[in-house]
């Protein structure tokens, strides 16, 4: 499935429907450039899960937990991940097969430990289209 959006409102609202019809124990995975969009895109998700608190790109923590929204929220952004057996430290299993939403940025980086079923979303730039056009793809795995 492939959207389109031409402001971040957008982007947004797209991550918060997606948000609203999360199940207990999705794991997204969230893939693009930096200034893409990925932030707009997990604060509308994490919005659509009843998060009310500000989210934050998790950048020094590897994950970030919210407890308050309709469903656990674990935000984990492993732009900065040295190494696979960092996620063993913080606990990344314990996460991702539990009851909660997972959103893993860049997750890319940990291909190899993704779990069997995952939703990707891919954010893309096209600047033929626009400097505000971003094509964003959804792939069930
Ligand atoms: P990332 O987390 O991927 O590095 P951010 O979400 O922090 O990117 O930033 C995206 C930037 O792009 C914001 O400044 C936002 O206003 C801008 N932007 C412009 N058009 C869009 C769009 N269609 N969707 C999302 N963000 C957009
Ligand atoms: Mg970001």
């Amino acid at each position: 499935m492939v959207i389109e959006t031409s402001n971040e409102t957008e982007t947004y609202s797209f991550g918060y429907r997606l948000g609203e019809k999360a199940k207990p124990g999705q794991v997204f995975t969230l893939i693009g450039d930096l200034g893409v969009g990925k932030t707009v895109f997990t604060k509308g998700l994490a919005a659509g899960l009843g998060v009310e608190e500000p989210v934050s790109s998790p950048t020094f923590t590897i994950v970030q937990i919210y407890e308050e929204g309709r469903l656990p929220f674990y935000h984990f952004d492993v732009y900065r991940i040295g190494d696979v057996e960092e996620m063993d430290e913080i606990g990344y299993e314990d996460y991702i097969y539990r009851d909660g939403v997972s959103l893993i940025e860049w997750a890319n980086l940990i291909e190899e430990i993704l779990p069997e079923h995952y939703t990707e979303v891919k954010i893309e730039k096209d600047l033929e289209k626009g400097f505000d056009y971003r094509r964003i793809e959804l792939c069930e795995y």
